[in-house]
C-alpha cells in the first residue's frame, strides 16, 4: 500500500471528490486503490454514503437488471475440528447442541428448498472429521443432492486437499466456498487459530484450476482500520472469485470474542457497495444470517444481488453467524423475502436465469 493510499484512508473526502470517482466508474473508468481508499474514508459521511449506495445499485442494474439470485442453505454438520475464535461452532464451544444430518435427511431438505424456488443449494459444514476422513462421503452427498434437485451446488466444507477439491468438481459441484475473512496477517491468526492463510489461498487457486467457481469472503465489525480493509479489498483483486461476500461479526456465546460489542451493518453495507463498484459482474450476497429479514433491504440497497442463507422452517437446521434468527417463523424462505424484493423494485431469478449466468461465468474462466 502506498503512503498516498494510507493517507486517503483517514481523510474524509468531499462530496465532489466522491461524485467524480463514482461518475468515472459508472462511465467505464477504472476504480483505483486510491479511489477505494477514499470511498472507505467516507464511511461516516451520510451524504457520501448515499451516493455510493446509489452508484452501486446503478452498477448492479447495468450488469444484472432487476434479477436477484436465491441460495438455499443446508448446514448439514455443525461439528468442526477447528477452533476459530469468532465461530459459534468452534471445537471447544460446549454451549450449543451439535448435530450431523444423514445423507437422506440432507437430500430431503435440499429437495424442499428446490421446490420452494431457490436457484442453488449451498452445502455447508464445519470441518467435520466424520465427513473429511471418509473420501467418499462428501462426493456421494453432492451427487445425491444434485440428482434430487437438478440445481447447481455450492460446497463449503472447509479446507480440502487438492484431491478432495478435484472430487467436488468431478461429482458435480459448481462452487467451492472458502473464506479468508481478512488478509491482515495478525487478524487472521487471531481469528483462524492455528490455521494457514497460505493453504487456504492455495486451495482456492487449485479449485479454480479444477473448473470450480470460487467464493471468497471477508468479516468486518471487529474494529479493523480502513487501512486493513483496503489491504483486504486489494487482495480480492488478485483472486478471481466469482462471488465475494462480506459479513458483520456477530458475537457468539461460548467463544473468546463473546465479549466484543455487536456493531451495526453500516460498515458491511458500505463494503458491499464498494465491492459492487470494484467487481461489477460478480455475485455479492445479502446474507440473512446476520440480521435476518430486517437487514435484507439495506444490503440490497448497497448493490447485493444474491439472497443467501434461505433455510426451510422445521428442518432442524441452523445458520452460521445467526444460528436461529428468522428460521422457525419462515422469514428465511423464498416466500419470506419476496415482499422485500418487490419493495426494492427487484425480482427473484428463476433457476434457468441462474444457470445461464453460471455457464457464462464458467466459460469466462475456462
Ligand atoms: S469458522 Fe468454520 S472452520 Fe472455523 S470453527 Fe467455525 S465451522 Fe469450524
Amino acid at each position: 500500500m502506498t503512503d498516498t493510499e494510507l493517507d486517503l484512508c483517514s481523510v474524509t473526502p468531499s462530496i465532489g471528490q466522491i461524485d467524480d470517482i463514482l461518475k468515472s466508474r459508472l462511465d467505464g473508468g477504472e476504480l483505483s486503490d486510491k479511489d477505494v481508499a477514499m470511498l472507505l474514508a467516507s464511511e461516516n459521511d451520510d451524504e457520501c454514503r448515499a451516493r455510493i449506495m446509489r452508484a452501486a445499485q446503478d452498477m448492479r442494474t447495468h450488469n444484472f437488471g432487476t434479477l436477484i439470485y436465491l441460495y438455499g442453505f443446508v448446514y448439514y454438520s455443525t461439528y468442526c475440528k477447528n477452533d476459530c475464535s469468532f465461530c459459534y461452532y468452534r471445537r471447544s464451544n460446549t454451549e450449543l447442541p451439535r448435530y450431523r444430518k444423514s445423507i437422506d435427511e440432507t437430500v430431503e431438505v435440499a429437495k424442499r428448498l428446490a421446490e420452494s424456488g431457490v436457484n442453488l443449494i449451498d452445502l455447508t459444514m464445519g470441518e467435520d472429521p466424520k465427513f473429511l476422513d471418509d473420501p467418499e462421503a462428501l462426493p456421494a452427498l453432492i451427487t445425491k443432492v444434485k440428482l434430487a434437485t437438478g440445481l447447481p451446488i455450492m460446497v463449503s466444507p472447509g479446507l480440502l486437499d487438492s484431491k478432495g477439491i478435484d472430487q467436488l468438481a468431478a461429482n458435480g459441484a459448481d462452487w467451492y466456498a472458502l473464506y479468508q475473512e481478512t488478509y491482515d496477517k495478525q487478524r487472521f491468526e487471531g481469528l483462524r487459530i492455528d490455521q494457514s492463510a497460505a493453504k487456504r489461498l492455495l486451495a482456492k487457486r487449485h479449485a479454480a484450476t479444477s473448473g470450480l467457481l470460487i467464493e471468497e469472503g471477508l468479516l468486518c465489525g471487529l474494529g479493523e482500520s480502513h487501512e486493513e480493509l483496503l489491504r483486504s479489498l486489494q487482495a480480492l483483486r488478485l483472486i478471481d472469485a466469482a462471488q465475494v461476500r462480506v459479513m458483520t461479526f456477530v458475537p457468539q456465546s461460548g467463544t473468546p470474542l463473546a465479549h466484543l460489542p455487536a456493531t451495526t451493518a453500516r460498515r458491511e453495507t458500505l463494503l458491499i457497495a464498494i465491492m459492487r463498484l470494484m467487481f461489477p459482474d460478480r455475485l455479492i450476497p445479502a446474507s440473512l444470517d446476520v440480521e435476518g429479514l430486517s437487514g435484507l433491504r439495506a444490503r440490497l440497497d448497497a448493490g447485493a444481488n444474491v439472497v443467501t442463507s434461505l433455510i426451510p422452517p422445521d428442518s432442524g437446521l441452523a445458520g452460521v453467524a445467526n444460528a436461529s434468527a428468522d428460521i422457525t417463523n419462515g422469514y428465511r424462505t423464498v416466500a419470506g423475502v419476496s415482499e422485500t424484493l418487490e419493495e426494492a423494485g427487484l425480482e427473484a431469478a428463476t433457476p434457468l436465469d441462474y444457470v445461464r449466468w453460471l455457464e457464462v461465468a464458467k466459460w469466462k474462466r475456462s
